[in-house]
């Protein structure tokens, strides 16, 4: 219903590029928590980070079910560290800088980011709390030409390898959540110090702490307006928790498609595993809760595209797709036996991956939060922009 054939070209094209691209060298990143950046320039070139950005930066400006494939392409190779590598920098940081981001940064950054040459980060989250975006502590304290940006951030996906960093942080933090502002910094930029953090998944891709100690931005790198970073942040967390329940669709479908199969194939008792009413059945809850989501998240991506604000919408995509893409990924791993506890099989890693889901981007509980306002107290979220 939502893929024409150009779609479809497209997903076999992008399935063959990661197969002999990527799949061969996933291992070892997933070992070294390293992506060699030969594979950024090769994403560049095949045009993959520039799907939903302007010709007029390099990018292809092509509708959202192109990313919805990335997406879901990226999840079937299963290393959700690579995938939220790629994601984080194509539509976290990227997306700031498309949407807020003046005709100089966008040519000093998206241009580069397009083609691969630089790689982005999105640092909301703050040791002191992550869920509390208004409550961040980090400060940039306009000084004639510059602002003098001080703080620090936490579980910064990209931090330690990227080029630049988007950043949140406050011009005026007497004014709370008005009083955030939102800029490109330099990893070089002196002050900058980033520490890689150790995880249980996504292991392929890095994690920093970064510390920012009297760091010198010059004002042409404030993005969009001063004081208006929360709206931006909270605008574009639609699309994060829509693309988040997208991955946890795609992760399941995954995840249940190679269970199946080894289903039919092992036998215990002198038949296969697929014959057992008590694990055909519980197979079947699975496999109807992931269309459901699946279903769900093509419906939201079909309004997405079509320019609604879809906030509510995105909450629940993400709240109820992770939780399912736990239970799935559990329950396959139990299907696979003490097999599903090895790292030669891909349960492990696919376990592992997917325990982020319910807490990057916005908690379960915050989400859940977010949905009650707008459900019982009839909250109107509108966009910043
Ligand atoms: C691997 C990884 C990659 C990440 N990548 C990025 C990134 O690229 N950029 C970025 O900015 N951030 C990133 N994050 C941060 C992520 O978004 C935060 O971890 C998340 O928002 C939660 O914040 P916190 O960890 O500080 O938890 P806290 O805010 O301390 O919350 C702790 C617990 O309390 C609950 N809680 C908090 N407040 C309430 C409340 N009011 N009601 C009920 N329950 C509540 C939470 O749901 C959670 O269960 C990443 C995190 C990880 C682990």
């Amino acid at each position: 219903m939502y893929f024409s054939e150009e779609h479809q070209l497209f997903r076999k094209s992008l399935k063959d590029f990661l197969k002999k691209e990527v799949v061969p060298h996933i291992e070892k990143w997933e070992k070294s928590g390293t992506i060699e950046r030969f594979i950024w320039e090769k994403f560049g070139e095949m045009g993959y980070f520039g799907l939903a950005y302007p010709e007029e930066y390099g990018g292809l400006e092509l509708d959202f079910f192109y990313t919805v494939i990335l997406l879901e392409e990226l999840q079937k190779i299963n290393s959700g560290g690579f995938a939220a590598a790629i994601w984080a920098h194509t539509y976290l940081a990227m997306t700031h800088v498309n949407k807020e981001g003046s005709q100089d940064i966008k040519e000093r950054y998206l241009v580069p980011s397009i083609t691969g040459e630089k790689i982005g980060c999105l640092c909301v989250t703050e040791p002191f709390g992550g869920s509390d975006v208004a409550g961040m502590r980090s400060t940039a304290v306009r000084k004639e030409d510059h602002y003098i940006l001080n703080g620090s951030k936490t579980f910064i996906t990209n931090g330690v390898y990227c080029d630049y960093m988007v950043v949140a942080a406050k011009t005026d933090p007497v004014l709370g959540n008005k009083g955030i502002s939102m800029f490109i910094v330099d990893k070089e930029t002196p002050g900058v110090t980033v520490t890689k953090l150790d995880k249980l998944g996504w292991r392929a891709s890095d994690t920093a702490e970064i510390a920012f100690d009297n760091v010198k931005i010059p004002v042409e790198n404030l993005m969009g307006e001063e004081g208006k970073g929360f709206p931006y942040i909270m605008q574009h967390f639609s699309l994060e928790r829509l693309l988040m329940g997208i991955n946890a669709h795609a992760r399941s479908e995954y995840a249940l498609d190679y269970t199946l199969n080894y289903m039919n194939e092992r036998k215990t008792f002198g038949k296969s595993l697929s014959t057992y009413q008590a694990l055909r059945h519980k197979f079947a809850d699975l496999f109807a809760d992931m269309e459901m989501c699946r279903d769900y998240n093509y419906s939201v991506a079909y309004r997405l595209n079509k320019g609604e604000y879809v906030v509510k919408e995105a909450t629940i995509s993400k709240l109820k797709s992770t939780k399912i893409a736990d239970e799935v990924a559990y329950q396959c791993l139990q299907f696979l036996g003490g097999f599903g506890y090895m790292e030669d099989y891909p349960m492990a890693r696919l376990f592992r991956d997917s325990r982020l889901g319910p807490i990057g981007g916005g908690t379960s509980e915050i989400l859940r939060e977010i949905l009650a306002k707008i459900v019982i107290d009839k909250k109107d979220y509108k966009p910043a922009t």
